[in-house]
């Protein structure tokens, strides 16, 4: 298939070297030269513009930073040169009202388009053990999943127009509130004399487990290795945890739904982000908590 891939930074480079593994024949942009030599080191071709990508492309996939970036590349380059029917896939992180404004946008350009923004960092990326969550129609569904396939480990339909970011960004605002929780938590044992590996031990088979520390320990030496065990390099970076809070507070306020747990994390994140200069994994903000 003729898939156009626009966005081929941390997570779209490995997701459209997956595709083209595939034998999908990927047509390929990024702004940055850096990028799109990546992706025809990895098989893709290069597109001189979106446009170009986009040209006779049976599909569209975009992975780029935020709402406003898909909305412009939607309105600049896909509608206007997309055949009609052509299928996009957004898998960037962008907010809900956005989402569904690209979707209904996109279906009066006689295009079908649904949002699938996943979850795993740039590992699952690369080795192609992405989990899709998707927003749109059955018909959108059926059409996307073959194609997602290829890039995850698993391709859920969770329901409407911006179902994919609604379930984005609820799993990270949990991710986001149980990662503080597991962290101060962590320092108060430390705090009460216990060794941290022994409390580890307890509560990952108490009613305190959570995959934040099961499987996402933040002190080094305690349970599997993760990020804290390289400094806090590499991960999820805290800034992008806060994107996605901040994410889940507007659309909270947009629905007027009370979530004073994952505004606090929203909160302490800012704090971590403004102060931590070192684009550090948000496990790390255990230092913060420790004093
Ligand atoms: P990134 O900044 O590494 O990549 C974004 C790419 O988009 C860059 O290469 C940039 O040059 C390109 N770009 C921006 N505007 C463009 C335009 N108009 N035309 C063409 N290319 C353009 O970001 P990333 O880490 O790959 O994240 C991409 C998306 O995935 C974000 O929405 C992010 O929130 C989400 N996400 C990231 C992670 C992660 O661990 N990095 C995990 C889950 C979801």
């Amino acid at each position: 298939m003729k898939i156009a891939f626009i966005g081929l930074g941390n997570m779209g480079g490995g997701m459209a070297a997956n595709l083209a593994k595939a034998g999908h024949e990927v047509r390929a942009f990024d702004l940055s030269e850096e990028a799109l030599v990546r992706a025809v080191e990895a098989g893709c071709s290069r597109a001189a513009s979106a446009a170009e990508a986009v040209t006779g492309a049976e599909a569209v996939v975009t992975m780029l930073p935020a709402g406003k970036h898909v909305a412009a590349v939607y309105q600049d380059a896909v509608f206007p040169h997309a055949d009609d029917g052509t299928l996009l896939l957004d898998c960037s992180t962008i907010d809900v009202a956005t989402a569904r404004s690209n979707i209904e946008a996109a279906a009066n350009a006689g295009l079908v388009a649904v949002d699938a923004p996943v979850s795993g960092g740039i590992a699952a990326a690369n080795a192609g053990t992405l989990t899709f969550m998707v927003g749109g129609s059955d018909a959108g569904f059926a059409r996307a999943e073959p194609i997602l396939a290829k890039m995850g480990k698993a391709v859920i339909h969770a329901g409407d127009a911006g179902a994919g970011q609604a379930a984005k960004i609820c799993n990270n605002m949990l991710l986001g509130a149980s990662m503080v929780a597991t962290c101060e938590t962590l320092a108060l044992a430390q705090k009460l004399g216990l060794d941290p590996q022994k409390f580890f031990d307890i509560a990952s088979v108490s009613s305190g487990q959570c995959w934040s520390l099961t499987s996402y320990a933040p002190l080094p030496g305690v349970g599997p290795v993760t990020p804290a065990d390289n400094d806090y390099k590499g991960g999820f970076a805290a800034a992008l945890m806060l994107k996605d809070l901040r994410l889940a507070m507007e659309a909270a306020a947009s629905v007027d739904a009370d979530v004073p747990m994952g505004s606090k994390a929203r909160e302490l994140y800012e704090a971590f982000v403004e102060a931590d200069k070192d684009g550090r994994d948000f496990s790390a903000i255990i230092q913060t908590l420790q004093g």
